[in-house]
């Protein structure tokens, strides 16, 4: 079966091209250009994802990303011109899987819509424990992380700052959620942590620290670690 995207988009010349590659890609789409439509759609049930515009004539699309959290937990993606960082880490708080700020490619746009989806579809199997990408390779399991086949020695901080970005690869975690788990639930202001730390990870695990590979940097939001 097909998956059903809700498409939420007021401008329809960004809503043709995201339809089309949605097509295209073997996702049955419908579109909404306002909140009331989306909302409508929405309640009529369904839909598998949603892309969602924040700024739509008749309101913003943050009411239905919250009206949606409280019903249950389908994936939500942003995608807005909006770049304010705010913004952002206010939307993931409230619930949004992702987000992607226009412009943006149609690589793009699918390659989040994939991790968003395996995300969800692996929530009730075992957690990920394996991660391999290029010259990297992290196995939480048997707690071994290695750089072209050699062990690399990680402090138990830097280890634990990396396991919680493998544990969701591919999606942006905030700097609270970060340090929320790696350091305390007490320490969430406390983002120089986190600079320190993954400067010293990037220093290990990067072949050019200063253009990452594998840990990307989502400008006042939080950590991204590559999965593609
Ligand atoms: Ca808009």
């Amino acid at each position: 079966m097909k998956l059903r995207v809700l498409l939420v988009e007021d401008d329809p010349h960004v809503r043709g091209f995201m339809q089309e590659a949605l097509s295209v890609e073997g996702f049955e789409v419908l579109t909404a250009a306002s909140l009331s439509e989306a909302q409508a759609m929405f309640r009529h049930g369904g839909v598998g994802l949603i892309l969602l515009d924040l700024g739509l004539p008749d309101g913003d699309g943050e009411v239905l990303l919250r009206e949606m959290r409280q019903q249950g937990n389908l994936p939500v993606i942003v995608v807005s011109a909006r770049d304010q960082e705010v913004q952002k880490i206010q939307l993931l708080d409230a619930g949004a899987d992702d987000f992607l700020t226009k412009p943006f490619s149609v690589g793009e746009l699918l390659a989040r819509i994939r991790v968003s989806l395996r995300h969800r579809g692996t929530a009730l199997l075992p957690a990920v424990t394996l991660h391999a990408l290029d010259d990297l390779r992290v196995d939480l399991q048997r707690h071994v992380v290695c750089l072209n086949d050699a062990p690399v020695h990680l402090t138990p901080t830097e280890y634990r700052l990396l396991a919680r970005l493998v544990r969701q690869a591919g999606r942006v975690v905030t700097h609270r959620q970060l340090l929320a788990d790696v350091w305390g639930a007490e320490f969430t202001e406390h983002t120089h942590y986190l600079r320190l730390y993954m400067a010293q990870l990037r220093a290990k695990l990067e072949r050019n620290p200063a253009e990452p590979r594998h840990l990307l940097t989502e400008a006042g939001v939080g950590y991204r670690l590559a999965d593609t």
